[in-house]
């Protein structure tokens, strides 16, 4: 078997996530975390072979992360010579127009990653720092950016256009974007190879529901329409976030409050949602908890977030003109029989789903599971979600000359 190795980078502005596969059918070797980047108690993880290591030292820049992770993997044996790390996915939050696939991390890429800053600040110049780091301690390695937004791109005006003043969507690039493109392409592509092989016309609605939720309308294998909107803000209720909100409630709040652009904006992002109403958590595990303890405002939030599920299952269902198979995925959709069956309760009667309710309260901890009866008019999937094997899938590609 050849040594070579390809690693999938999530860089952010304070952590690098990574994960080293074998080139040859991408079987997992390693993976870990170096988190806050900046600060004299930096933290290292690594994961190998089912032993989690965890240093705390001071990790200043994205350099001295990515040469701990490097250091890392050569003294212990992980891997021989930093040299056989023969290509790197990196993942890109905002591809904006100019990316409907992944694409070559070279100038060009550098430069439009830069120019997109204004539609996503906080991550384009980790990105960059992120392969800088990476291309200066392995320059010989193959780099290719992964684009959450690029699998969303084959949407047509009339789903992604906001109508706004027309000059000011082409003249700010002002339109919906979509995000978790990554996940969204490795479910469907799971699904069609799986559930839909001999099919001819295909529709899927994939529902990737974590701490950030969204979903997408696929014909064909190409999406339709997707509920994020220019940010990772539009679309269904999450974890800390509305979701789509009549857009004057930013207006309403911020003259109530006398709060600024910025500050209403974080309170959309990163005080709403789950958090928001239950005033408790942003987490499901907890809000369902208090719902089954009888706690009125974990109760409507359950409520909410299903509602606005299951709203965006049925739009997605008109736009498609029907569907095949519905796929719950990510942290909620994995692992919450729960939520998955408070959705599903809101969609069952106008699809004509019947749910096996056994396979949905086994369906958890990494497991795919067809979770509809056999009677059922459409198939319902839980499929776990691998967007770093997607990203290592398509930096093999990119080292084979075929992306
Ligand atoms: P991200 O990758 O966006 O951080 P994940 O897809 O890992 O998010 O989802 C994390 C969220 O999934 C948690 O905040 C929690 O709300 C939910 N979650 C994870 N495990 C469970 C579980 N066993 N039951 C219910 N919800 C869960």
């Amino acid at each position: 078997m050849s040594d070579k190795l390809v690693m999938a980078v999530n860089a952010g502005s304070s952590s690098l996530k990574y994960k080293l596969y074998r080139l040859e059918g991408l079987e997992v070797v390693c993976g870990g975390l170096v988190d806050r980047i900046g600060h004299e108690d930096g933290i290292f993880k690594l994961t190998y072979n089912g032993e989690t290591t965890k240093e705390v030292l001071p990790i200043m820049d994205h350099h001295k992360g990515v040469d701990l992770i490097l250091n890392a993997l050569t003294s212990k044996g992980i891997v021989k010579d930093k040299n056989d790390i023969v290509a790197i996915g990196h993942r890109v939050v905002q591809g904006g127009k100019y990316f409907s696939k992944s694409a070559l991390f070279d100038a060009d890429t550098e430069k439009k990653i830069a120019d997109l800053t204004p539609l996503d600040p906080l991550h384009a110049p980790a990105h960059l720092m992120g392969y800088h780091a990476f291309k200066e301690a392995i320059p010989g390695a193959v780099a290719i950016a992964v684009f959450d937004t690029a699998y969303h791109q084959t949407m047509e005006e009339e789903d992604y256009l906001f109508p706004i003043p027309y000059e000011l969507s082409e003249k700010y690039d002002c339109r919906r974007y979509g995000a978790h493109g990554t996940s969204h392409r490795y479910l469907a592509e799971k699904a069609l190879a799986t559930y839909l092989k001999d099919k001819k016309d295909t529709k899927i609605i994939t529902c990737h529901l974590g701490s950030g939720s969204s979903l997408a309308a696929i014909h064909n294998g190409k999406v339709v329409a997707t509920s994020m909107g220019l940010t990772p803000l539009g679309g269904v209720m999450m974890g800390t976030r509305s979701g789509d909100l009549d857009p004057s409630v930013s207006y309403y709040l911020a003259e109530q409050m006398h709060l600024s652009n910025q500050e209403v904006y974080d309170l959309l992002n990163k005080k709403s949602g789950f958090l928001g109403v239950t005033g408790l958590s942003n987490d499901t595990r907890d809000v369902e908890g208090g719902y089954l303890k009888g706690d009125k405002r974990c109760i409507i939030a359950s409520h909410l977030f299903a509602r606005r599920v299951a709203d965006y299952i049925g739009q997605y269902f008109v736009r498609l003109g029907g569907v095949d198979l519905i796929i719950f995925s990510a942290g909620i959709g994995e692992n919450s029989a729960f939520y998955r069956k408070l959705v599903l309760d809101r969609v069952k009667d106008a699809l004509h789903i019947v749910i096996d309710e056994k396979k949905n309260e086994e369906a958890f901890g990494g497991k795919e599971e067809l979770i509809s009866a056999p009677e059922s008019a459409v198939k319902v999937a839980v499929i776990p979600t691998d967007e770093e094997k997607m990203i290592a899938s398509d930096a093999v590609k990119a080292y084979e000359g075929k992306l």
